[in-house]
């Protein structure tokens, strides 16, 4: 079913203005009172943040929507704990995304199976092809998602609002009620409800993604530092969270996709 726009421009900054000292609890009631339940889905990789609303929601809603993308080349640790999260909130409707088969398979042909290391524009080739298609395709069925995105995590993500239309996805509203929390709030609220933690982090870890792309960071490294480590001068994004100049490859984008 076709989206039908709920706010414009206008009314979302005024809705934004007037959550942003909210609790995060308050920003998602707001939204599970405002949009249809088959509307709204919490798009998370697992991570502590994800975790956090997905916990706040279940205590809402336990049926909630709860969609996570399946890259193919994730960390078993992974897969093994999104087991472990299904029987911890029995009541929640996950769906696991997959890429297209074909669109990976012609990447592959084209630029081989480990491309990401070759350089930035085909890191980001794999990326789109991955994990941002099939989430845009999921995007496509819903009115507005959450994401575990907070203003601290890295320079792109440093304005983000609690609610705000993202344009970059056909203008679905975006809803981030962490965005103001800090990564002490996040663990405090994890340790306090005794919500589910990734098994790497104990390894090191402070963001996970696919395996051959994340690895722990070294003392004094941000956060972000273990993802695509190898890339210099490059966001530390794959482009569902923000546009990113892939340096030519568009042409690459388009024939594949
Ligand atoms: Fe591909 Fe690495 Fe991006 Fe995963 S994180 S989709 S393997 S480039």
């Amino acid at each position: 079913m076709a989206r039908q726009p709920l706010f414009d421009d206008l009314e979302i900054g005024e809705i934004a203005l007037q959550l942003d000292d909210q609790e995060p609890e308050d920003v998602i009631a707001w939204a599970l009172e405002t949009f249809d339940e088959d509307r709204i889905a919490i798009v998370t990789a697992l991570q502590a943040d994800g975790m956090v609303i997905l916990d706040m929601a279940y205590r809402m809603k336990p049926n909630i929507r709860v969609m996570t993308v399946d890259t193919g080349r994730l960390p078993q640790a992974t897969y093994d704990f999104y087991e472990q999260v299904r029987e911890r909130y029995p009541e929640a409707r996950f769906e696991v995304l997959f890429p297209d088969y074909r669109e990976v398979e012609e990447m592959v042909r084209r630029h081989g199976i480990n491309l990401f290391y070759k350089s930035v524009p085909m890191r980001l080739l794999c990326c789109h092809v991955r994990k941002v298609r099939p989430l845009i395709r999921a995007l496509n069925q819903l009115d507005a998602w959450f994401t575990g995105l907070r203003r601290d995590q890295w320079a792109s993500r440093a304005a983000i609002r609690k609610v705000e239309i993202d344009h970059d996805h056909d203008g679905v509203i975006k809803i981030n009620p962490l965005a103001d929390w800090t990564k002490e709030d996040v663990w405090a609220y994890i340790e306090e409800f005794d919500v589910p933690k990734h098994p790497l982090y104990a390894e090191g870890y402070t963001s996970i993604g696919c395996a051959p792309c994340t690895r722990p960071i070294q003392p004094g490294e941000d956060d972000r530092a273990g993802r695509w480590w190898w890339e210099t001068n490059a966001p530390k994004e794959c482009g569902i969270h923000c546009p990113i100049e892939t340096g030519g490859f568009e042409h690459e984008m388009e024939a594949i996709v």
